[in-house]
């Protein structure tokens, strides 16, 4: 990898802005664009069809048409599995651009899109279609004059409305298991990194799956989000984002035709260092490199770590150590393990989140600053606020950024409550040597993942998504195949 020139990769580079509807690459009904600009250094890469109601209504049709006619879910299993084998492929030989498309478009470092999003994406396509083809369905245990058969349907239109932080893996975790099942789906990636979700259309297409069957039609939210979301002809919104858009979606869906509404959402997971850890290095290394990972835009970051007084101290001077680590680099660098956050916005959300914590009465023990202004890009420090108690605004709030929140505690019963004093409740941890202990203490999180003794096991074959605000349903494994399906009871009657 270190023999590829990211910077004239970059240079040659031919984007293509426009959507993808029925098939053909087209711009927008009224022509509008937005430009997509990177934030590696506040250049612009592409003009990129603005979608809005009318494009929306033309994608409906043709998903709704290719459901329709069945050209997509009428296929056997094997064939559907076939296909999407074939996507994955496609893109593990197109990972290079793909990678290079992420890191420009969204900011973060080459090495992690290279080694992670591009071939992580490539592994869900491929699971969903290897899995097809192996799950059975029922028949109940009625009487002896009557068989029962329990069956899954695909539900027909599916939109997945995605955010910017992961634009790949996200759009897979939505349209491996909708497509897989035998949905016609329509994508729509965040305004803000539009890039590869454009790609991934055309690679699709390459692919053999038939025109109509995946759509993507980038935009701003309420212009081609909201307008999906309020669809009488879509049947279920699979959404990843923000708990304030999550509650407007299921608004939405409620206001429209009740449409399968799912909502992947925000994160301030907790984790818990109790003083009995018997790898407290490894607990730094993990605390430090989980919340400074991809710029700390992750969902599942572990922003609050709880840290039990009498190892305090020793914790925060070594975990500082680790933070010169993750100073911003340039996110064409292989060398580079903390890149650019998304755009100027989020950038001034999170210097405002450093500047009331400062004001609360945290204390700042490192980083809190934009760096790299010269660029032209946006980059901020790894921040490491020390005496955070759990109410202060940086301890409530999802920053979506780099910056870690120690809040220190006395007892177990002291840190599972502090833990679950949250709106949220996607991810956690707990670090200790004592079986009972980690067992009870996982058992009392209110997480959809707790790790015990880690953080950053993550694997396809297990479920995804959260507690509370963190939304209800479930990415990865084949528990997301229950959102993209029906289920149909057949009674037949015996003579
Ligand atoms: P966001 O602002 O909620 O946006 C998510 C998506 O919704 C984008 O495509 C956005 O489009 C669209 N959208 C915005 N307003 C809309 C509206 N009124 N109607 C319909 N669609 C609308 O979230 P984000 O800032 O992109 O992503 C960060 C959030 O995602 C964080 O809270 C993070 O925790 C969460 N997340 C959760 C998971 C999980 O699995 N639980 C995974 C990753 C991220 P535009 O951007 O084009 O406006
Ligand atoms: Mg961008």
């Amino acid at each position: 990898m270190t023999t590829i020139d990211w910077h004239a990769k970059a240079a040659a580079l031919k984007i293509d802005g426009r959507a993808l509807i029925d098939g053909q690459r087209v711009w927008a009904l009224d022509e509008a664009t937005f430009e997509s600009v990177s934030p590696v250094d506040g250049r612009k890469l592409a003009d990129v069809a603005r979608c809005q109601a009318a494009d929306v209504d033309r994608a409906v049709l043709s998903a709704r048409a290719a459901f329709e006619d069945r050209r997509w879910a009428g296929m056997a299993p094997r064939e559907r599995k076939r296909i999407l084998i074939r996507f994955a492929d496609l893109v593990m030989e197109n990972r290079e651009e793909l990678a290079l498309l992420e890191t420009l478009d969204m900011g973060k470092p080459i090495s992690a899109s290279m080694s992670t999003d591009a071939p992580a994406t490539a592994n869900t396509l491929r699971w969903y279609g290897e899995a097809i083809d192996k799950v059975y369905d029922e028949i109940a245990p009625t009487a002896d004059d009557t068989l029962a058969l329990i069956t899954r349907e695909p539900i027909g239109v599916v939109a997945a409305v995605v955010p910017w932080n992961y634009p790949l893996l996200m759009a897979s975790w939505k349209i491996a298991p909708a497509l897989a099942a035998g949905n016609s789906v329509i994508l729509k990636p965040s305004e803000k990194s539009p890039l590869t979700a454009l790609r991934l259309g055309e690679l699709a297409l390459a692919a053999g799956i038939p025109p109509g069957v995946l759509n993507v039609v980038p935009g701003f939210g309420p212009e081609a989000g909201s307008p999906l979301a309020l669809h009488m002809d879509v049947d279920c919104i699979a959404f990843t984002g923000s708990t304030g858009v999550g509650k407007k979606i299921r608004v939405m869906a409620g206001q429209s035709n009740l449409k399968r509404a799912w909502c992947e959402l925000g994160g301030k997971s907790p984790n818990i260092v109790f003083a009995d850890c018997h790898d407290l290095d490894r607990a730094i290394e993990a605390a430090a490199g989980s919340i400074f990972y991809n710029q700390g835009e992750s969902c599942n970051a572990p922003s609050r770590l709880l840290v039990e007084r009498s190892i305090r101290d020793e914790f925060v001077e070594k975990l500082k150590k680790y933070s010169p680590q993750y100073m911003p680099g340039d996110p064409l660098d292989p060398n580079t393990k903390m890149g650019a956050l998304v755009d100027a916005t989020q950038m001034q959300t999170v210097l405002g989140y450093i500047e009331s914590g400062k004001k609360e009465g945290a204390r700042l023990c490192c980083g809190g600053q934009q760096v790299r202004t010269e660029t032209g890009g946006y980059y901020v420090s790894p921040t490491i606020f020390d005496q955070v108690t759990n109410d202060m605004t940086i301890a409530s709030e999802e920053i979506f950024g780099p910056v870690l929140s120690i809040i220190t505690f006395d007892t177990q019963e002291e840190a599972i409550r502090i833990a679950n004093a949250t709106n949220y409740g996607l991810a956690a941890a707990v670090w200790t040597r004592d079986i009972s202990r980690a067992h009870r203490v996982a058992r009392a999180l209110r997480a959809g993942t707790v790790h015990v003794n880690s953080y950053d096991e993550d694997d396809i074959t297990v479920p995804f998504g959260g507690f509370k605000q963190s939304g209800n349903g479930r990415d990865k494994s084949l528990h997301a195949l229950e959102k993209y399906t029906e289920l149909k009871t057949t009674w037949i009657r015996l003579a």
